[in-house]
């Protein structure tokens, strides 16, 4: 299958002798963070496997009610710093209806990024005016989005013309928009926040408040935005000061904007403990420079590569184990101080009247979801390598690797489970697709024991991005299907298609 120099080292098994110190043996381990809902779910393996031998594998399953607590988490962070505001659930991160239709009844709103997840909100229950259309538009999408009166989150001037010119050949009420800000600086350092294709840059606001004088008529600015994809808080704190200038200039041109949007970006921690993390990437790190051997196929170092004897590069990895993130973070970047006015974001927000408005996508995402690949070869290596685990699923149906997730599955086994309690082993996780770079993961994953035809792998919190976001019907294999799992207290859980899931109860009323 390969030539891949890793192969013949038998170092991968957790017991293995290594000689190179303690701290190097056994499994470097990478367990999930599971929250009660998902590990209550994993707990019901007979239910998972009956499901997967009903619909198939992959599987993805959707927890609906976990976003309503997820929502309620961040307005908690709203209510500690006393500004109101609204939450505007990204939908890019899923396709999931459930989850959709689940959050008409939690007040949050939403933020559509194409005319298929605009209508999709419409047709889940969403109202025109509790949308917002961001990211660049197309003419049909930017149609729709002016005709059912969302708030448009314009990219730029263009924009924002095509958007007035829409609602005065139509005769369309005045529409709301809010402008997209980048390229924002810190006083002091002259160190640019990182480039963006999107939005407008600060230094071309004037610009923007030309556009919107001479469209007085026809649209509405209520406010500004960014959207930094970043975890540096610092970052947005310089741009979130830049908004709170913004928002000034408005005002001096007679406009009454009322939000500021900090975007999304919270992040999610996905990991149960933050020293198998420091563990693991040290490890990484070794197994680069050749102090070990190597963690994953082929010697792949996840941007770190060795250069005569020199270690180069970077770890481009997602910090999978992150202390501060989601509603915490945005808590966190609230309470930091505005890099030129030195008091508190939050306090400014306040003193300011402003509303707050936030886009989070993968952080609303969290733990509303989970994805499932049965079992189907186990196969040793033929250099004595890891054993070679071949899942019905691909690297596009659990696309954690390519968003730098490193994170382990659970293991599922079918019953009858064996009595023996099995050793701890690495595996390599391979796809069914004809294709060498079709691994689940290029690094081996260590699992309590080797798995065997017929479990199931579930890869918890894949709701963000990684569940449908990159998945192909390449080869013809089939695409997930999706189903919404939810139960009343500790009852039994019940489950549906996710597009026949409403949120109501079976005999329609309005659900708990
Ligand atoms: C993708 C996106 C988001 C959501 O980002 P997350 O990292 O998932 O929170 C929010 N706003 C805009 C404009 C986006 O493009």
């Amino acid at each position: 299958m390969s030539n891949d120099p890793s192969h013949g080292d038998p170092s991968y098994s957790a017991n293995a002798p290594q000689g190179s110190g303690p701290s190097h043996n056994g499994p470097l381990y990478l367990e999930p963070r599971l929250a009660p809902r998902t590990a209550a779910l994993l707990a019901s393996p007979a239910l998972l496997h009956t499901l997967v031998d009903a619909l198939g594998s992959p599987l993805n399953v959707i927890l609906p009610d976990q976003i309503a607590d997820n929502v309620r988490a961040f307005r908690a962070v709203f209510a500690r710093h006393r500004l109101s505001g609204r939450i505007f659930y990204a939908h890019k991160a899923n396709r999931s209806s459930a989850l959709v239709r689940r959050l008409t009844t939690t007040g949050a709103a939403l933020d559509a990024a194409s005319l298929t997840e605009l209508r999709h909100a419409l047709g889940s229950g969403f109202t025109g005016a509790e949308v917002m259309a961001t990211g660049p538009k197309d003419p049909e999408f930017l149609w729709l989005a002016a005709r059912s009166g969302t708030l448009v989150n314009a990219d730029g001037p263009d924009e924002l013309e095509r958007a007035a010119a829409l609602v005065r050949a139509h005769g369309l009420p005045r529409l709301r928009v809010l402008v997209r800000l980048s390229g924002f600086e810190a006083p002091g350092a002259r160190r640019l926040s990182r480039r963006s294709r999107f939005g407008t840059s600060v230094k071309s606001l004037h610009q923007l408040l030309e556009v919107l004088d001479r469209h007085r008529a026809h649209l509405e600015p209520v406010g500004v935005g960014y959207h930094l994809d970043t975890t540096s808080v610092e970052e947005k704190a310089a741009a979130l000061e830049g908004c709170l200038h913004a928002m000034e200039e408005l005002q001096v041109r007679g406009f009454h904007p009322e939000a500021v949007d900090v975007g999304g970006g919270f992040g999610v921690s996905y990991l149960a403990h933050a020293a198998q993390w420091e563990r693991y990437t040290t490890e990484l790190t070794r197994a680069v420079a050749g102090a070990r051997p190597p963690l994953a196929w082929g010697g792949h170092g996840y941007g770190l590569r060795a250069e005569n004897g020199t270690l180069r590069g970077a770890l481009g990895l997602y910090p999978a184990h992150r202390p501060t993130a989601g509603p915490g973070y945005l808590d966190e970047l609230l309470s930091h101080p505005a890099p030129g006015l030195g008091r508190p974001l939050g306090t400014l927000l306040l003193e300011g009247l402003h509303q707050l408005y936030a886009e989070p996508g993968r952080a609303l995402a969290d733990q509303c979801g989970l994805t499932l690949g049965k079992v189907l070869e186990v196969r040793a290596s033929d250099s004595g390598g890891p054993p070679l685990v071949r899942l019905a699923m691909n690297a596009g149906d659990v696309a954690l690797e390519d968003h730098g997730v490193l994170v382990d599955p659970v293991v599922l086994p079918r019953p009858p489970v064996p009595a023996a309690a099995g050793a701890p082993v690495a595996v390599h996780l391979m796809g069914n697709l004809c294709l060498e770079a079709d691994l689940i993961t290029r690094r081996a994953v260590f699992l309590p024991r080797l798995p065997r035809p017929g479990d199931l792998l579930a890869f918890a919190n894949t709701a963000g991005y990684c569940m449908d976001f990159g998945a192909t019907r390449a080869q013809g294999q089939p695409l997930a299907r999706k189903v919404a799992v939810h139960r009343e207290g500790d009852g039994d859980w019940q489950w549906c298609l996710d597009e026949q899931y409403w949120p109501l109860t079976r005999t329609g009323e309005a659900q708990g």
